[in-house]
Order: structure tokens, then C-alpha cells, then sequence
């Protein structure tokens, strides 16, 4: 089969059980198949992952930079291309396909740099004669578990990180989007990885994700996924006293307070909520509405949620894509029933709309009249679907903003700058925005959560050593 696209193991492209990928905006359109490893397989990218730590943990920082580099700037030549390869099998709309394929690009641009910053601290012992040196190593084979919903951004912020601190990989990412991952490590092992440095197996968690999580060779474990696989994941890890770094779920809050600028607000949650087809760990779930402004605020939103229009992610006047596919667009129906019976008001959407392609796609949903104690307000929903709840002032909207398990983002719209630095401060969130939706970050700059939405050192920017590195502390008398 032309198409048939294999894992990586050992720097040798290797067949395996051929599965289609399909579009979730035409469900008749199979963008490629491609291979699923076993388990055999994935122990074999372990040890090839094991073998090829030595050298490339003391290689030169400028091969590793060149490496990085190269693929920075093939990612972002073929930018278009790639980007609709991801709006294809992901369902998020070309210009978001796009963006989030350059975002991939400044990734490993920014880690290209961090290998020629690398430092460490000299300093005096307490003792004469003693110097104390402080340096940074990379940590071994790294397992690298990624989502479906960010195909190309979540895996370079992973795969970057963990090649330019010298260490190896072992890559398995989400079984619905193979394609962009297949592309990356394409990319990556042309832009001159030597074998075993990087090693890509596509396949279920259940087998090659179990496999890389019960391995004593895999040294560090990075995960980005679902909050009751990430625990899990975390447990295991923790068995086998290893590193690991989990990314999970979000309810993430935003505040409408009486004195927002209305359109930033609409703005922010119209962002926040929906764009992405909901389908963002930081997504804006809960939005907390002062009561001075409730009515006016739900009447301006629902009308905004309305003009959307909802379609095939490829065509360029879709605004909103299919939900990734249909176990997940049944979720999103269950939490519109679920919410109703609840004694929640559906205001607007949630519907399944038809469209020329079969696919997935659904009318954006808003409720109102919901408390903070109801299941849809308590739990990650993952799609089109946000709850209003109305306060009577800005510090019954923080307590409610606070009442979660989660801890990703949150989000306030405001001109009063008491009130921002009061949220800034208190919002019990890894990320904070004020006039701005709880979804949109910056590459260079710390990404993560608190409570049950991350375990483990924060990723991104310089803060992702922390995560890919280990520290060594080496006294000498001289
Ligand atoms: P989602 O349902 O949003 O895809 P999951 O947490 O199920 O979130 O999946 C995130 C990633 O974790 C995927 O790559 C998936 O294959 C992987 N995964 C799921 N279950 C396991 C598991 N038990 N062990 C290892 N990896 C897993």
C-alpha cells in the first residue's frame, strides 16, 4: 500500500498493522493508514532509544542545534501543507491547522537557541580549597505520550525539549492523529538524527503506551491526555521511582464582571469556549457572570455563538470544525442531557447539525441558570459546551472560580485594575488572563496547571529543563 506509513524504531521505518486515519469532516475520507505497533515493537524503540543515549547525551550542542533548527524551518516551509494535513485529521479549522503547525516550528526554533544556552553554576564551598559545580545532564530515554487534540504543537513542546538537552526518545502519540506525528519524526530523523535517537510507535495506550510506562529503561515520562489516565499513568511511574510530568484535564473559569468591557468579554469566551471546537485543556468551561451584567452579557454571547458557523474544517468560512470523532461528539450529547436534567437552561445549540460530508459537527451550546455543583459544571465536558453561572459579585465569582478540582487556567474580564491584581493573585490556576481567553499561550513562558490539571515540573520555554534535565552537583579540591 503507497500509503502505508510505518513506525520509526532504530532509525529503520518498520510495517506494521495498517489502520486508516479518517476525517472527522468526511468521515469517507481516509487520509492514509498507518502502521500500529506492538508491543514487541515498542520494547524494540526502548532499547534502541537505550542504546543511542550515550552519544547523543554527549554530543555537541551545535549538532543538536543545527538538527532543530532544520526541522524549525522545514515545519514552517511547509506550513500550509502540514497545517491542513492536521485540520484533516484533527477537525479544527485550516487557520487554527495552520497556526498551530507554526507554533510547532517557533518550538523548535526556541530549543534550537536553548542548546548553545546551556549553563551551569560555580561556585565556593563552604570548605577552603573546594570548588561546588552545578550542571544540568539530560535524564535517559524519555517516554513521550501525546493527545489528539494539539496533533504537532503538544508533540514539540515535548519532542523538542527532550532531544535538545541531549536526551532520547520514545514517541507515541493519540491513535486519531498519526499523520502529524508521522511528519514530525519524518522530518526530524532527515534533519540529521542519528539511529535509535528518536523512535516513533503509533498505537493504542493499552499496548504500546503500557508498554513505555511499565519499562525500567524508560527514565522520564511526559504526558499530555486525560485526567484519569494521567493519574494512573503518574502511580505507575511513581512505582518505579521515575520522573514524570502529566498534563490533564482543565474546568477552567472566566469572569464577566459588571465593569468588562462587553465585546472583550464576548470576545474572550467566544474564543475561549468554542474555537478549537472546544477541544482545549485550557478551554473557558465555566463562565461566571456577575449578576449587574448577567443578561445583557448571555444575550450579546448566545448571539455571537449563533453567527458561528459550524463545518468542514477545510473550508475557509468554517469557523468551528467536527468534533474529533464520534465516541466523543456522543460524550458532548450525554453532558447536554445530563446538564438539562440537571435543571440547567440549554440556551442555545448542542444539537447535531448535517452537513454535504458525514462527519461530526454540533451546534455550539450554552447553558445558563447552572450551579457550580452540577456535573457539567464540575466535569471536563472536552467539547463545544460552556455552563453560565451567575454570581452577585466579584468575590462570590472567585470562590465559585476556585471551587474545582482542576487548576489550569482561569480567566477574568474587567477594567478595574483592584480587581485584576486581586485575581492575578488569588485565582488558584497555573495561568491567569486578564482581558484574554483562558486558551492561547505563549511558547516561551511556562505551561501548566495546579490540583488534579498537572503533576510535575511545568513545560515550555527555559522552565521545560526542569522536566528534561537532572542536576549533578560536583565538588573538587584543587
Ligand atoms: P483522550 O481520551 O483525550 O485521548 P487519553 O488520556 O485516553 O485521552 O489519551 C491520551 C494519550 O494516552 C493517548 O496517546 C493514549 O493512547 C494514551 N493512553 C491511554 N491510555 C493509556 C494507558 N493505559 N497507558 C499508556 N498510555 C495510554
Amino acid at each position: 500500500m503507497s500509503d502505508h506509513k510505518q513506525n520509526f524504531i532504530g532509525g529503520t521505518w518498520v510495517a506494521g498493522e495498517a489502520t486508516p486515519n479518517i476525517n472527522p469532516s468526511n468521515t469517507a475520507d481516509i487520509i492514509g493508514h498507518y502502521a500500529r505497533a506492538d508491543a514487541a515493537q515498542a520494547r524494540d524503540a526502548i532499547d534502541a532509544a537505550k542504546a543511542a543515549f550515550p552519544a547523543w547525551s554527549r554530543s555537541a550542542p551545535l549538532e543538536r542545534h543545527g538538527i532543530l533548527r532544520r526541522a524549525s524551518d522545514e515545519i514552517l516551509a511547509r506550513k500550509d501543507e502540514l497545517g491542513q494535513l492536521l485540520s484533516r485529521e484533527e477537525g479544527k479549522t485550516l487557520a487554527e491547522g495552520i497556526g498551530e503547525t507554526v507554533r510547532a516550528a517557533q518550538i523548535f526554533d526556541f530549543f534550537a537557541g536553548e542548546t548553545l544556552r546551556l549553563a551551569g553554576e560555580t561556585v565556593p564551598s563552604v570548605r577552603p580549597g573546594v570548588g561546588v559545580e552545578v550542571t544540568r545532564e539530560a535524564v535517559g530515554v524519555v517516554g513521550v505520550i501525546t493527545p489528539w487534540n494539539f496533533p504537532i504543537a503538544i508533540p514539540a513542546w515535548k519532542l523538542a525539549p527532550a532531544l535538545c538537552y541531549g536526551n532520547t526518545v520514545v514517541f507515541k502519540p493519540a491513535e486519531l492523529v498519526p499523520g502529524c506525528a508521522w511528519a514530525l519524526v519524518d522530518i526530524l530523523q532527515r534533519a540529521g538524527l542519528p539511529e535509535g535517537v528518536l523512535n516513533l510507535v503509533m498505537g493504542q495506550g493499552s499496548v504500546v503506551g503500557q508498554v513505555i510506562v511499565q519499562s525500567v529503561d524508560v527514565d522520564a515520562l511526559t504526558f499530555t491526555g486525560s485526567q484519569p489516565t494521567g493519574a494512573a499513568l503518574a502511580l505507575e511511574s511513581a512505582k518505579l521511582m521515575r520522573k514524570s510530568q502529566m498534563e490533564m484535564g482543565g474546568k477552567n473559569p472566566f469572569i464577566v464582571l459588571a465593569d468588562a468591557d462587553l465585546d472583550v468579554a464576548v470576545d474572550c469566551v467566544t474564543q475561549g469556549a468554542y474555537f478549537s471546537t472546544g477541544q482545549r485543556c485550557t478551554a473557558s468551561s465555566r463562565i461566571i457572570v456577575e449578576d449587574a451584567i448577567h443578561d445583557k452579557f448571555v444575550a450579546a454571547l448566545s448571539e455571537r455563538i449563533n453567527a458561528l458557523s459550524v463545518g468542514d474544517a477545510l473550508d475557509p468560512a468554517t469557523q468551528i470544525g467536527p468534533v474529533v470523532d464520534a465516541s466523543q461528539l456522543a460524550q458532548n450529547e450525554d453532558y447536554i442531557q445530563i446538564g438539562q436534567a440537571e435543571g440547567a437552561r440549554l440556551l442555545t445549540g448542542g444539537e447535531r447539525l448535517s452537513r454535504a460530508t458525514e462527519g461530526f459537527f454540533q451546534r455550539p451550546a450554552l447553558f445558563t441558570d447552572c450551579t457550580n455543583d452540577m456535573r457539567i459544571a464540575r466535569e471536563e465536558i472536552f467539547g463545544p459546551v460552556a455552563a453560565v453561572i451567575r454570581v452577585a459579585d466579584y468575590d462570590a465569582a472567585l470562590e465559585v472560580a476556585n471551587d474545582t478540582h482542576f487548576g489550569l487556567s482561569a480567566g477574568i474580564a474587567t477594567t478595574s485594575l483592584k480587581f485584576a491584581t486581586h485575581f492575578k493573585r488569588n485565582a488558584e490556576a497555573g495561568m491567569v488572563m486578564v482581558n484574554l481567553p483562558t486558551a492561547g499561550v505563549d511558547f516561551h513562558v511556562p505551561f501548566g496547571g495546579r490540583k488534579a490539571s498537572s503533576f510535575g515540573p511545568r513545560e515550555q520555554g527555559r522552565y521545560a529543563a526542569e522536566f528534561y534535565t537532572t542536576v549533578k552537583t560536583a565538588y573538587t579540591l584543587a
